[in-house]
């Protein structure tokens, strides 16, 4: 059985279908800080599965105790923490608080129940990204932008040092860029509580009427046209990512590291044209300053993981433009 932490959350509910999906056993633990209640409904009506879900922190010890004395888990998938650069800025203590004791509470839980499978949901804001692209696996890291970045450099560390220490004995780091899309029914799909700080749902939520346009932070980088270049992937490859890690931590002991982007770049206005396309609704938008701390060009290298894993991002832009908007449409207030 694979427990799933943070599986309520956006890449998190792809991920678990898809297990279940796949036939894995899946137990899953979330507190719901930053996701709803309804998404786990929805998600068993679409796998046509039960599986257990604790509504818990997973910095709690005596719950991580509960969850692994009633289930034989054999892997873990961390997808739980706080996840917005920005906001990181104004609440590091938070972030950190979050992101480390989670991960620390959650390699001593497994430690002391033998378990020693980890897939962990780590980011390309590890990186230094004034390195040049793309960005592979050995592109130095450190120097982040923000208190997000760092506190996801510094799980990575903890996870190397307990693997070292033999507390762990498999760890899967998973670097992913932009995920964007949503399942293809329109169920499931990316629902932030605020103000979106990410493009794909502002975009949404500007074509819904919930936004009265768009605001594109900088037309004057050195990019083709001006505006911000990011490696968007599909959250559905990104899932299948996560069975490919899974499969390939079977036999590979120590600590590996992929990036899961789709190994391309597209800039923002690239993204709002390919949406507009697939949408057939016209995305008012206005041009602003540069948003503090982004990087010009952000995209990946992904040849590591399609060679060790297999695994390569399928679907296009515009497949995930639609499926952002099939999710949207359906849902124009979230769950
Ligand atoms: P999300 O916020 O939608 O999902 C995270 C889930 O974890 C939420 O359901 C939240 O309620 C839960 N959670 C947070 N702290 C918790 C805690 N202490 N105990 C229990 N549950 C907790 O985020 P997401 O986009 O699905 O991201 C999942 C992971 O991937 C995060 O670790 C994030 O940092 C990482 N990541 C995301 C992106 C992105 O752009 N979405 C990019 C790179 C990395
Ligand atoms: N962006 C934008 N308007 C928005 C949100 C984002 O122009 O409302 C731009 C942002 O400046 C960046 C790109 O879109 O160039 C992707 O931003 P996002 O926050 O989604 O990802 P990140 O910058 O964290 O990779």
């Amino acid at each position: 059985m694979i427990l799933v932490t943070g599986g309520a959350g956006y890449i998190g509910s792809h991920t678990v279908l898809k297990l279940l999906e796949r036939g894995f056993d899946v137990a899953v633990a979330d507190n719901f800080i930053n996701s709803k209640t309804k998404v786990i409904e929805r998600m068993k009506k679409l796998a046509k599965r039960d599986f257990s879900f604790y509504e818990t922190d997973v910095r709690e010890k005596d719950q991580l105790d509960k969850i692994f004395s009633e289930n034989k888990i054999d892997l873990v998938i961390h997808f739980a923490g706080l996840k917005a650069p920005g906001e990181s800025v104004d609440k590091p203590l938070e972030y950190y608080a979050n992101n480390l004791d989670s991960t620390i509470a959650l390699t001593c839980a497994m430690n002391e129940h033998g378990v020693f499978k980890l897939v962990f949901s780590s980011s390309a804001a590890v990186y230094d990204l004034r390195s040049d692209m793309p960005l592979d696996e050995a592109s130095p890291t450190g120097n982040c932008a923000n208190p997000y970045g760092r506190s996801k450099r510094m799980c990575e560390q903890i996870l190397t040092d307990a693997v070292n220490a033999n507390k762990l004995r498999s760890v899967a780091l998973l670097r992913y860029f932009n995920p964007i899309g949503a399942h293809e029914s329109g169920q499931i799909g990316e629902d932030p509580q605020d103000t979106p700080n990410n493009l794909m749902p502002y975009i949404t939520q500007t074509a819904v009427g919930r936004r009265s346009r768009l605001y594109v932070y900088g037309n004057d980088y050195d990019t083709p046209d001006g505006t911000g270049v990011r490696d968007y992937i599909h959250v559905e490859d990104l899932a299948a990512g996560h069975i490919a890690a899974i499969e390939y931590l079977e036999n590979n002991h120590g600590v590996s590291v992929f990036n899961l982007g789709a190994g391309k770049g597209v800039s923002v206005m690239e993204l709002i044209c390919a949406f507009e396309k697939a949408s057939g609704v016209e995305i008012k938008t206005e041009f602003a300053a540069r948003r503090p701390g982004d990087s010009p060009i952000c995209y990946a290298s992904v040849d590591k993981a399609k060679t060790l894993l297999g695994w390569e991002a399928k679907k296009t832009i515009a497949e995930a433009c639609a499926d952002s908007w099939r999710w949207q449409k359906s849902n124009p207030n979230g769950y």
